[in-house]
């Protein structure tokens, strides 16, 4: 049978970088970077990352912090198959998981429609990086028998089922939540969770801004406004947050009250 036809054509990286710290990529990730002739890369990218980047390679931001400018979706795929079809090695390099609320799939499928190869490089998706340097689990034998990940990034109204969320017990981690905290709180309330539930919310987790509030899932909003809270930060719902305090040497809850959480046992 007849080899097809080879072509200078690149295969395109979708890698995954993390929450930030540099020393939780992955291998894979890191050769990656190191081998890349251009990368596109997110807001998300921490400065410590960013300085692994080769001299030699040119690098891009493509957003998307918010309210500042950034490229589309459109144009960031076409810069992507722009500069493959130019023979060019590409990482295009997200914070987290690509797969994890990152557009990585839409990517591929941009890529692929376009005779473009690629593969996906798994990261580090915030909810277990930015748990994890806060100090807690998000799953616990006898406390929590799973977690659920949830999106609150919403054009509008932010729906879901929220009787489901209030009643599965699980750990509940919502990306992108901030703006949204009102919402999630009294929705979860309402149907059933409990006012004093244990809540973190983890500004940077991983890296060196990291910082790390405990609070009622009653007081999420006054927690954020009090403190200042910005993006990129996670809302943690549920019993395994009051565990960091177990596990440190020294405590480490603030609360919106100015108050030690009480612990349970
Ligand atoms: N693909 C990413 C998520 C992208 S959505 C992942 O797997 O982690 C962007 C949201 O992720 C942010 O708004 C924030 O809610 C969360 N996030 C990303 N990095 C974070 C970090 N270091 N600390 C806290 N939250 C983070």
């Amino acid at each position: 049978m007849a080899k097809p036809a080879t072509t200078n054509i690149a295969k395109v990286d979708i890698v995954g970088a993390g929450p930030g710290d540099p020393e939780l990529l992955t291998l894979k990730a890191f050769n990656s970077i190191k081998n890349a002739q251009v990368i596109l890369f997110d807001y998300l990218v921490s400065p410590a990352i960013r300085q692994l980047f080769p001299a030699t390679a040119e690098s891009i931001c493509v957003g998307k912090a918010k309210g500042s400018h950034s490229l589309d979706q459109d144009s960031i795929n076409q810069l992507m198959i722009n500069k493959a079809k130019q023979g060019l090695r590409v990482c295009r390099l997200k914070g987290g998981d690509p797969f994890i609320f990152g557009r990585g799939a839409e990517e591929m499928l941009a890529l692929k429609q376009a005779g473009i190869t690629s593969q996906c490089i798994a990261g580090v998706s915030a909810a277990t990086g930015a748990s994890t340097s806060s100090g807690f689990p998000l799953t616990h034998r006898g406390i929590s028998q799973g977690c659920t990940m949830i999106t609150a990034h919403a054009e509008k109204e932010l729906t879901m089922n929220w009787q489901a969320l209030a009643t599965l017990n699980h750990t509940l981690v919502f990306y992108m939540g901030l703006t949204k905290a009102n919402v999630i709180s009294s929705q979860l309330r309402l149907h059933g969770l409990c006012a004093n539930t244990p809540t973190a919310i983890i500004y940077r987790g991983s890296q060196p801004q990291q910082q790390t509030f405990h609070c009622h899932l009653k007081d999420l909003s006054k927690c954020i406004s009090q403190h200042k809270i910005n993006s990129p930060a996670l809302i943690v719902v549920g019993e395994v947050t009051h565990l960091a305090e177990q596990l440190s040497l020294q405590p480490t809850h603030i609360q919106s009250e100015g108050q030690p959480l009480p612990i349970t046992a």
